[in-house]
């Protein structure tokens, strides 16, 4: 196939090496070499994401691993609080709200920058549990502070789950400095691998 060109913030383009790795024979993925490998991975993941805690593999794309952190971390009726200034954001909030929590908003027009000070009264006032963010929100560019907001999230007694989707490997992403209880990431973006 000739080359092609992905103009899109991700998938981005894999590197060459990378790709032939995957054209490597097929190892049984429940055998004792795939064993190692993946442990391998995971180790290594546990740098790149800055944590000592265990690095959760899902086979699918942020998305996916997005929706497991809210089946996983929510009940049907449960509070949480969706801060969104964009498309991912704004996501976020229907995928919970289609699990039956009772979402509750912080929006902004798109292209704004969340802030620490809306976070921390929006829980106050809602008493959401969970808090959802978005580290670069994509759609508009906008780069949060997300130790900031994060550290509001937690003085309000909730726990931040953040979208670092498009930021992790970019930009500095310190998931156990900052205190961040889920850290949610994609193959395909600054880590330069196929989606999935
Ligand atoms: C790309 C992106 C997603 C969606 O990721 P998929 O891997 O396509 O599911 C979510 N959030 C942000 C901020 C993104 O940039």
């Amino acid at each position: 196939m000739g080359k092609r060109y992905l103009m899109a913030p991700g998938p981005t383009p894999v590197p060459p090496e990378v790709l032939a790795a995957g054209a490597q024979p097929v190892l049984h993925h429940r055998g004792p070499d795939f064993r190692a490998l993946m442990r391998g991975c995971l180790e290594k993941l546990q740098e790149v994401c800055r944590t000592r805690n265990d690095v959760l593999l899902f086979t699918a794309s942020g998305s996916g691993a997005f929706e497991s952190a809210v089946v996983n971390l929510l009940s049907p009726g449960q509070r949480v609080l969706a801060v969104a200034a964009g498309e991912f954001g704004e996501r976020w909030a229907s995928l919970a709200r289609a699990y039956g929590a009772d979402v509750q908003e912080l929006r902004y027009a798109w292209g704004e920058t969340p802030r620490p000070d809306d976070v921390r009264a929006r829980v106050d006032e809602t008493g959401a549990q969970v808090v959802f963010l978005v580290h670069s929100e994509t759609s508009t560019g906008v780069v949060s502070d997300i130790q900031a907001l994060a550290q509001a999230t937690r003085e309000a007694g909730a726990l931040p789950v953040v979208d670092a989707v498009s930021s992790l490997g970019a930009v500095p992403v310190e998931t156990d400095a900052w205190g961040l209880d889920v850290v949610v990431t994609g193959s395909q973006k600054a880590l330069m691998s196929p989606p999935g």
